[in-house]
């Protein structure tokens, strides 16, 4: 049995997660292949979906790939496993607030219970690294990078907070989706490709 992942390569920074999720495979010796998605067809076959960062109005609102957006939507909905991060995280978030122009409306998939700020930190020159813990994988050191990175405001009942920092959740999990405000693909560590892969098994042995 093989699990096929797929990178979302609509916008954003896709060879760090296919590299990422090379490195997750070899690393947990599951079978698997990891390629990128653009088209219905390709999203069909996936087990497992990766939304990378970029800039989530873009993503959100490409015409063209209208049919795939709404059908990441159904198989997310109903089960698909999701790893969004940074923008792929607004893209996967029901609410989007931005402090200029208050909630933003702007079109998303809406299958993570959360309210979330764009560049909640400031403009990129804000953009920074921290090391952070994340409590959830054992994870006492983690080289987070925040590159204008949302911020979570609030989390439903139903959201797991995987980690924190600054007194904020940066790393959260609602059933099959998972979603982090910082770059997990530049982080050296693979932690978070793994536990998608583990979520993909799962879903491929349903
Ligand atoms: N600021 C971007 C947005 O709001 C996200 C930045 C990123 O993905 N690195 O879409």
């Amino acid at each position: 049995m093989e699990v096929k992942m797929g990178v979302v390569s609509f916008q954003g920074d896709v060879e760090e997660h296919l590299a990422a999720s090379n490195e997750a495979l070899k690393k947990t010796g599951v079978r698997g292949t990891v390629s990128t998605v653009k088209l219905p067809e390709e999203i069909e076959n996936i087990d497992a979906v990766i939304i990378p960062g970029g800039e989530s109005t873009v993503m959100g609102r490409l015409s063209t790939y209208r049919r795939s957006l709404d059908l990441l939507k159904s198989r997310i909905s109903e089960g698909l496993p999701v790893l969004g991060t940074c923008a792929g995280l607004i893209l996967l978030a029901k609410r989007v607030f931005d402090r200029v122009v208050g909630e933003t409306g702007q079109p998303t998939l809406g299958v993570l219970d959360i309210l979330v700020e764009r560049n909640t930190y400031g403009r990129q020159r804000d953009s920074f690294e921290a090391q952070i813990e994340i409590p959830a994988f054992g994870l006492r050191e983690f080289r987070a990078v925040f590159i204008r990175a949302p911020g979570i405001l609030e989390t439903g009942p139903a959201v797991e907070v995987l980690a924190s920092f600054a007194g904020r959740a940066v790393a959260v999990k609602e059933a099959n989706v998972l979603g982090t405000t910082f770059h997990p693909e530049l982080s050296g560590s693979t932690a978070f490709h793994e536990e998608l892969l583990k979520l993909a098994k799962q879903y491929r042995a349903r």
